[in-house]
């Protein structure tokens, strides 16, 4: 059953609001003790708000589009009530005094939250090994990391823990974690839905975007995410589509779209051979394929990185000790603090321009060639994570925790959209594909994905 079935048979009463909830409840019970993807859950509410749709729906009163789908959030978003800590040590004890905008509208549409999910410390990550509170561990792949940052979200759905899990992604962390789990991830186009009330990791680039375990899942929760919210500055005025309404896609007829050949170059002969049979399907389903060439993949990560590091420091002086009660470099771990250290030197030496403004000109040089490439085609189809996720405990360095990110970070450094469904496995661990898009054709990704999922 799809998540459009479901929420069919929930507005027809043949499944209880209830029952949802409790059978996640149950599965969050049995397993969440070793996943680990879920930091809080508050199953009274939840349970009350079920209640409460459940009745709506007896006394045929109108009831949200998300009515009875059970949420998980990532603990980087305002959620009232519960502890948002960023699995960090800082926010132990900070508990939402308010809903971020996206929760808002969750709940405005009947979408029930259950609770709070694992990510890597501030979102800083592409395992979730950094959290304070323990690793996550990938439903999908034994032993193996989840992906990150969102990989609490990721591991929710995929251990069926909630039906449609929100993340956030700076440089891939819904698309990163979504690949490693086999489940379905959407960044949207930069601007589409509000970030109100998520913690920054890095402002011009972080997105908010859901999960789930198939495109209807993703589809419903766009098309309540996504809208202009006049509280966020860099929130779209887009009246977008409804994204529903690509589900019959059947065929890709008239679609061009490329394939990257320094995509493939970066990455393990085993993603690419996985990767390879989903473009294979996408031809097969009408779309003229084009190989295409990215001048500046050797720019991404160093451009990625130093806007982050800049940003997060910036976003990390109100963690001073007086409000959240810890100073942030009093108690966080290596990586936030060695992001703090090197934003930190990088902000003293900005009087003369040497990085930062040199990382702005290069993040222009990768957006316009995205562009380029773009203007040519529809959309743009590779793998989303250039390696395999490696074993819980294996150490790595951190220029290897960051190999993960290159194909997923020119996204956000462009502003595009971009998705994740899975393309295959190669040894039983899952493979994913990501499709790209022009900024707010976000559109046109989904129909991609719901004629690779008609197709079976
Ligand atoms: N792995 C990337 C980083 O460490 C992306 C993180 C994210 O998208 N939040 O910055």
């Amino acid at each position: 059953m799809n998540i459009l079935e479901k929420t069919e048979l929930i507005k027809n009463q043949e499944l209880k609001v209830e029952d949802n909830v409790e059978n996640f409840i149950d599965v969050i019970n049995k397993n969440n003790k070793s996943i680990n993807a879920f930091l809080e859950i508050n199953t009274d509410c939840a349970l009350e708000k079920a209640n409460e749709i459940s009745g709506k729906l007896r006394n045929k009163e109108k009831v949200g589009s998300l009515a009875g789908l059970v949420f998980g959030i990532k603990a980087n978003i305002n959620v009232e009530d519960f502890t948002i800590s960023a699995a960090s040590k800082t926010l132990e004890n900070y508990v939402g005094s308010y809903d971020a905008s996206v929760i808002k509208k969750i709940k405005q549409e009947d979408g029930i939250i259950i609770g709070m999910t694992n990510l890597d410390e501030f979102a800083a990550g592409s395992s979730t090994e950094s959290s304070y509170y323990g690793s996550t561990k990938n439903p999908s792949a034994d032993g193996r990391i989840p992906g990150g940052s969102s990989g609490g979200s990721a591991a929710a759905v995929a251990g069926n823990m909630c039906d449609i899990a929100i993340g956030s992604d700076t440089g891939g962390s819904i698309r990163n974690p979504a690949s490693h789990c086999g489940v379905v991830g959407f960044k949207p186009t930069y601007g589409g839905v509000s970030r109100q009330g998520l913690l920054d990791l890095s402002m011009s680039l972080d997105q908010i975007g859901p999960l789930s375990n198939d495109t209807h899942g993703v589809a419903v929760a766009l098309n309540s995410l996504i809208g202009y919210d006049p509280h966020e500055c860099t929130s779209l005025k887009w009246s977008a589509p409804n994204f529903l309404e690509a589900k019959n896609t059947e065929n890709l007829k008239g679609k061009r779209i490329a394939t990257i050949k320094q995509f493939r170059e970066v990455s393990d002969e085993k993603i690419n051979r996985v990767v390879d049979t989903s473009i294979s399907k996408v031809e097969d389903l009408g779309a003229e394929i084009v190989d295409l060439d990215f001048n500046y993949i050797d720019l991404t990560l160093p451009t990625y990185y130093l806007i982050n590091y800049v940003e997060f420091f910036s976003a990390t002086r109100k963690y001073d000790g007086r409000k959240y009660g810890y100073k942030i470099e009093d108690v966080c771990g290596d990586e936030v603090l060695r992001r703090i250290n090197i934003g930190s030197y990088i902000s003293q030496q900005e009087f003369s321009g040497k990085y930062y403004k040199k990382a702005l000109q290069a993040r222009s040089l990768i957006r316009n060639e995205i562009n380029k490439l773009l203007n040519d085609v529809d959309l743009i189809i590779g793998p989303t994570v250039p390696k395999l996720p490696h074993k819980i405990g294996d150490k790595l360095e951190p220029m290897e925790m960051y190999v993960y990110d290159v194909l997923t970070v020119i996204a956000n450094l462009s502003g595009i959209p971009a998705g994740n469904i899975k393309a295959g496995e190669s040894n039983g661990v899952p493979v994913g594909l990501q499709i790209q898009a022009k900024p707010q054709e976000d559109y046109k990704i989904l129909e991609v994905m719901f004629a690779l999922e008609n197709s079976g």
